[in-house]
């Protein structure tokens, strides 16, 4: 059972990503979290949302949908796209592992996301495309 729960649906553009990242903190807020868990989960989705853009939808047209559920102390998230997936998904979430490394990407988005949240589950969205699924639990100040 959920104490709270939201769901967006926005257009694949980095003019979104600010606000998805800002949005999904402020749902957050009323758990109490210090200001380091906040960042944490800001910036896991911040990740998240960036790749759905830049190589779900390689700067295309598109949709993201993000679902976050608030139980307790612990927050769920879900990012998914309608992209072009990753075909093998453990060699992808490697450290320094990218396709786009011509574009100064660094292959550290999902390590990033591992660090910071507490759980991270990535599977083939359907019909195509990407889910994140990631979770934390706030142990407050
Ligand atoms: P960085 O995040 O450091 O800028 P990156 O995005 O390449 O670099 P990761 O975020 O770890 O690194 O992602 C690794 C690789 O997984 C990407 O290079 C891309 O090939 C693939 N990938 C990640 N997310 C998606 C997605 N939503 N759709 C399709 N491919 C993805
Ligand atoms: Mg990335």
């Amino acid at each position: 059972m959920s104490d709270n729960y939201m769901q967006i649906r926005i257009k694949a553009d980095m003019k979104n990503e600010s606000f998805i990242r800002s949005v999904v903190g402020a749902f957050c807020v009323g758990l109490n979290p210090t200001l380091e868990e906040i960042n944490d989960i800001k910036t896991a989705v911040s990740e998240a949302v960036t790749n759905s853009i830049v190589h779900g939808y390689e700067g295309g047209e598109g949709d993201i949908w993000i679902d976050a559920e608030i139980s307790g102390s612990t927050v769920r998230l879900l990012i998914a796209d309608n992209g072009i997936g990753i075909e093998d998904i453990p060699a992808a979430m490697q450290p320094f592992y990218t396709t786009k490394a011509d574009q100064d990407r660094s292959g550290m988005g999902f390590t990033v996301m591992q660090a910071f949240m507490d759980e991270l589950t990535v599977t083939p969205n359907e019909p195509r495309g990407l889910k994140v699924e990631m979770k934390k639990t706030f142990r407050g100040a």
